[in-house]
């Protein structure tokens, strides 16, 4: 799960990292107010699951509370990226001497949490790997061992950071970030930049923060933080009945048991010459409720033009998913054809009692290719 970069700010001062203060706005008025609160200039930023604000028009200083105001009617229903700028973040404007890069993601090859550091800041960071990549400082933590400070001393040396004092600072924002990430369950935490202002403090002006969705459950506060209005709306019925789906661009609505099966069904739609609509995974199971309700998602999407039911029967029978479909299809009411490739344990039951019972939308295919040949064909 993606957070808002205000969000994750307030994670980071759970934590102790320092941060600017700020305000949450949704229309200019409230802007304006929130500047008035925090007193003197401020920065209006778009509040979006994407990065590059900033070049996007996304981020801009604003003088005083008219001026948040104005900027802020500017920002707000901007589409950055195809995200639609529906919340602001005010912020105390900063003063910027300098502009860091740190940043601790999981290693998923190391399997271990990895820091980079650089002082090439606040630009994106594929780019300095590509020009500079001596400019990155990069350090493992042994997950086991846990973060010891010399690791950060030697991430800091690394990036060539010789001020004292930004040393000393960064080394406890360092620190601290490792049992943010760790105390969160997260998969990223991002600060770009860490600035260095004037005045020599040290502070994270950005957060980019991902948590794991399967620790979730462990931080109820942190999972609260979900923004459903800003998911696709066939994604949040998905997640409000259980059924794993993802949204696609195409006509062809798949439905698979399994997850890998899914995948290649996705694939095989495509090598037919169509385009999938999603991926749904029924899962083990082929009881008719899980059935019912991947249906009532895939068909809550209008461009899907056909259905195709990838099934490979194996520890659950093919018979049973057949009989989960028939089930299905009395309790809802779908016109869209439907194509059935059922194959594995008890394949040949399962297409008969289809065959027998099949209202005449559905069809029932003896390859995976043919059904998604004629998947394709009846979605054109
Ligand atoms: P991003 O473009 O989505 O990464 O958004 P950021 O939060 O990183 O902001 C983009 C850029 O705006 C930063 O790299 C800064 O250069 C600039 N910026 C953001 N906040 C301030 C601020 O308080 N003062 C100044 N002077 N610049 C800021
Ligand atoms: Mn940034």
């Amino acid at each position: 799960m993606d957070l808002y970069e205000y969000q994750g700010k307030q994670l980071f001062q759970r934590f102790e990292i320092p941060v600017s203060e700020g305000r949450l706005a949704t229309t200019p008025d409230e802007a304006r107010d929130a500047a008035e609160g925090l007193g003197g200039p401020v920065v209006v930023k778009a509040q979006v699951l994407t990065g590059g604000r900033g070049k996007a028009g996304g981020v801009k200083l604003a003088a005083d509370p008219a001026d948040a105001q104005a900027k802020a009617k500017e920002i707000l229903g901007l589409d950055i990226r195809g995200h639609i700028v529906r919340k602001l973040w005010i912020e105390q404007a900063s003063d910027i001497a300098k502009e860091y890069y740190l940043s601790l993601t999981l290693d998923r090859g190391a399997k271990k949490p990895l820091y980079i550091l650089t002082t090439e800041g606040g630009v994106e960071i594929e780019q300095v790997a590509e020009e500079n990549p001596d400019a990155l400082a990069r350090l493992h933590v042994d997950p086991l061992e846990g973060f010891h400070p010399y690791q950060a001393r030697r991430l800091i040396y690394g990036a060539g950071i010789d001020d004292p004092n930004e040393q000393k600072q960064i080394l406890v924002i360092i620190e601290r970030l490792y049992r943010c990430f760790v105390e969160s369950d997260a998969l990223l935490c991002e600060i770009n930049p860490l600035i260095v202002t004037p005045d020599g403090e040290v502070r994270a002006l950005d957060s980019k923060f991902t948590v794991d969705d399967s620790a979730l459950f462990r931080h109820p506060d942190i999972a609260e933080m979900r923004d459903v209005e800003a998911a696709d709306p066939q994604e949040r019925l998905a997640r409000e009945k259980g059924v794993t789906y993802v949204k696609l661009d195409g006509e062809v609505g798949i439905l698979g048991n399994g997850a890998g099966l899914s995948m290649s069904t996705v694939d095989v739609v495509v090598v037919a010459g169509g385009r999938p609509a999603n991926f749904c995974d029924l899962g083990g199971g082929g009881d008719a409720q899980g059935v019912v309700d991947a249906l009532e998602v895939i068909t809550s999407d209008e461009q899907v033009r056909s259905i195709f039911f990838n099934i490979f029967g194996g520890i659950t029978r093919g018979d049973e998913v057949a009989r989960g479909i028939l089930a299905a299809l009395e309790r809802m009411q779908i016109d869209l054809p439907i194509v059935v490739r059922l194959d594995g344990t008890n394949a040949e039951e399962g297409r008969r009692l289809l065959a027998e019972a099949a209202p005449p939308n559905l069809y029932v295919e003896p390859t995976m290719i043919e059904a998604a040949e004629r998947a394709v064909e009846l979605a054109a």
